[in-house]
């Protein structure tokens, strides 16, 4: 097993990293995933920005059809990333 998460997986956890349901330990991998890869770490930074506005508008879970946007947004970033 790659100890080093790949950019599909990261993606997938991007969203349990934000909610902050990730123990330490994954958190880290995450982190340390993104900090080396820019499409991922991009990819994050729109997200937290995204559920920073939503948040601040209307204090809820950002809509399900928004979700869906993003998560497109997000393959179309892996698909397009640098292989490793
Ligand atoms: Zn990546």
């Amino acid at each position: 097993m790659d100890e080093k998460p790949d950019c599909a997986s990261s993606l997938h956890e991007l969203y349990s990293f934000l909610d902050g349901e990730l123990t330490a330990e994954r958190r880290s991998h995450i982190q340390a995933h993104l900090d080396g890869c820019l499409p991922c770490y991009e990819a994050f930074d729109f997200e937290a920005e995204l559920r920073t506005v939503v948040s601040a508008r209307c204090r809820e879970q950002v809509p399900e059809a928004l979700r869906e946007r993003v998560a497109e947004a997000l393959r179309k970033l892996a698909e397009s990333g640098p292989a490793d």
